[in-house]
C-alpha cells in the first residue's frame, strides 16, 4: 500500500468509527426514551453495564443524542461518518442554549466549519461566536460553572498520584504559564522532559522554594541563573477596544485557551498591562525594517497579538511561548521582514516549519497572504489557518462568523447540564504503551532557543 492509500485508509477508518459512535449515541438516547416513557430513569446504568463503559460515560453519550434532537443536519453529518463524536459533542454543547428557530440557519456552517477543524479548536471558534451572538448567557454560563471549581487527588497507584483541578480559566492559564516559566529556569543540560519539570514546579511552588532547581549535577558548572530574571506577564488576552470600553460585548482571546467574556476581561483590565494594537490597511514597515532580518519591536508586538498562537494547524501553543518566522526565507530584495510575511510558531513546529524550508521533509508552508498560511503535509492534505488573534481584536474582521444572520442577541434561559465526558473521545488514557507518544505534543517539546530565528543563516 502506498503511503496515500494509508493515509486514505486512516480517513475511511475514521469514517467509520464515527458511523459507529453515531449508531451508539443514537441507540442509548432511544434506550433512554423508552425508559422515560416507563418511568424508570436507568437508562445509562443500563448502557454501562452493557458496555461496561462508567455511568458518567454513558450518561454523556445520551446527553450528547438529546442535544442532537435539535440539530437534525450535525445528527445527519454525524451519522453519515462526515463528523465524529469529538465533534457532534463540541456541537451540541455550545450551542445547547441557543433558540431552536436560528440554529438551522448555522447547521450548515457549524458542520463544514467542523470538518476542518480538531476539536479544542473547533470549541473554540464555535464558542468565540455563540459568545458574540449571546455575550449575557456566556457571562451566566461562566459564573454558573465557577461554582464547580476544585483541586483534588484522586487515582493513586504505582506510588504516584493524580492531581485534578477544574480552574476558572484566567486562573488556570495562569499557573499553566507559571509551571512553563519555571520549568526553562534551568540550564541546558537538565536530564528532564518538560511534563516532568511541570511536574517538579508544581511541587515547588508548593514546598516554599518557588523556583526549580536544576538538575544537571554540574554543581559550580551549572549555567542555570541564580536569580529570577525580571517577570514577564503570565497570561495575554486579546481584546477588542470597544469591548474594553463596555461599548459591546465581544468575546476577548485569553491566550492558550480561547474566548472570555466580555464581563469578566473588564474586571481583570483593573490590574492589567495594556498594549495597543491599531489595526492597519497598509504595513507601515519601513524599508529600513524591511531590509533587517530581525523583526521591528513593534512588528513582533503586532504579529504576536494578530496571529494569537502558532500557526500550525489545530496548534493552541500562546503566541507569548513561540516564535517568529518568516513565512518566505528571509531575504531583503524578495520579501524582506514585513508583517505580511512574518508569523507565530511554536518550538515544535517552528522545527517543522525549518526542516521543510532546508528542503529536509516534503512538508510544504506556503504564504498566500498576510491572513493566510497554507500548510501541504507529505500525502498532500492541505490546510489553511488564518490570523486567530486579529479576529478576536478586530471582530468585524470575523466575516465567517455567522452573527449577520441574526436579527437580535439570543435571549435564553441556562438550564443546568452536567460535563462528563472528555472534550476528545470519552475515553482515560494513562500509561502510553509506547512512551514517546505521550511526548508528541507542542507543550512537551523540549525548549529550543527562544529567540527570533532566521531560516536563511
Ligand atoms: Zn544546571
Ligand atoms: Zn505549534
Amino acid at each position: 500500500m502506498t503511503d496515500e492509500g494509508l493515509l486514505d485508509a486512516v480517513r475511511r477508518a475514521h469514517g467509520a468509527a464515527a458511523f459507529a459512535q453515531a449508531a451508539e449515541v443514537l441507540a442509548v438516547r432511544e434506550l433512554y426514551r423508552r425508559r422515560a416513557e416507563q418511568g424508570v430513569e436507568f437508562a445509562a446504568a443500563e448502557a454501562s453495564m452493557a458496555v461496561q463503559i462508567s455511568e458518567a460515560v454513558a450518561a454523556g453519550l445520551i446527553d450528547i443524542g438529546i442535544g442532537l434532537d435539535r440539530l437534525p443536519r450535525i445528527r445527519e453529518a454525524f451519522v453519515s461518518g462526515r463528523i465524529d463524536l469529538a465533534r457532534a459533542q463540541v456541537l451540541v454543547e455550545n450551542v445547547r442554549d441557543l433558540p431552536e428557530e436560528l440554529l438551522a440557519d448555522i447547521e450548515p456552517t457549524l458542520i463544514e466549519v467542523a470538518e476542518r477543524l480538531p476539536p479544542a479548536r473547533l470549541r473554540q471558534t464555535v464558542r468565540r461566536w455563540v459568545a458574540r451572538l449571546d455575550p449575557a448567557g456566556e457571562r451566566r454560563r461562566r459564573e454558573r460553572r465557577e461554582g464547580d471549581r476544585d483541586v483534588r487527588i484522586k487515582a493513586v497507584q504505582d506510588g504516584m498520584a493524580v492531581f485534578d483541578g477544574l480552574l476558572p480559566a484566567v486562573g488556570a492559564q495562569t499557573v499553566a504559564m507559571r509551571l512553563r516559566e519555571m520549568s526553562l529556569q534551568v540550564c541546558q543540560a537538565d536530564p528532564r522532559t518538560m511534563p516532568q519539570r511541570r511536574a517538579d514546579a508544581l511541587v515547588a511552588l508548593a514546598d516554599g522554594s518557588q523556583r526549580l532547581r536544576c538538575a544537571c549535577g554540574r554543581g559550580k558548572g551549572c549555567t542555570a541563573p541564580e536569580s529570577e530574571p525580571s517577570r514577564r506577564p503570565l497570561i495575554q488576552i486579546g481584546v477588542p477596544a470597544e469591548t474594553l470600553l463596555g461599548e459591546g460585548d465581544a468575546p476577548a482571546h485569553l491566550s492558550g485557551y480561547g474566548p472570555i467574556d466580555a464581563a469578566l476581561v473588564r474586571r481583570i483590565a483593573e490590574y492589567a498591562r495594556f498594549q495597543v494594537i491599531p489595526e492597519r490597511i497598509e504595513d507601515p514597515t519601513s524599508p529600513e525594517e524591511s531590509a533587517r532580518p530581525d523583526p521591528a519591536q513593534w512588528q513582533e508586538r503586532d504579529v504576536r497579538a494578530l496571529d494569537g498562537m502558532c500557526r500550525f494547524p489545530g496548534c493552541t501553543m500562546p503566541s507569548s511561548e513561540s516564535l517568529l518566522d518568516h513565512s518566505v526565507p528571509f531575504d531583503a530584495a524578495r520579501r524582506g521582514t514585513v508583517l505580511a510575511n512574518l508569523a507565530v510558531l511554536c518550538t515544535r513546529h517552528h522545527r517543522l516549519k525549518a526542516a521543510a524550508d532546508r528542503g529536509e521533509t516534503s512538508w510544504r508552508i506556503h504564504r498566500v497572504d498576510a491572513d493566510r498560511l497554507r500548510w501541504k503535509s507529505p500525502t498532500g492534505d492541505e490546510h489553511t489557518t488564518l490570523r486567530e488573534g486579529e479576529r478576536y481584536l478586530f471582530p468585524r474582521t470575523d466575516i465567517e462568523a455567522f452573527d449577520a444572520l441574526w436579527p437580535c442577541p439570543a435571549s435564553v434561559s441556562a438550564p443546568p447540564h452536567p460535563s462528563t465526558v472528555d472534550l476528545t473521545y470519552p475515553i482515560e488514557h494513562g500509561a502510553f504503551v509506547r512512551p514517546e507518544l505521550a511526548s508528541m505534543t507542542p507543550e512537551n517539546e523540549p525548549p529550543g532557543c527562544l529567540v527570533i530565528e532566521n531560516p536563511s543563516r
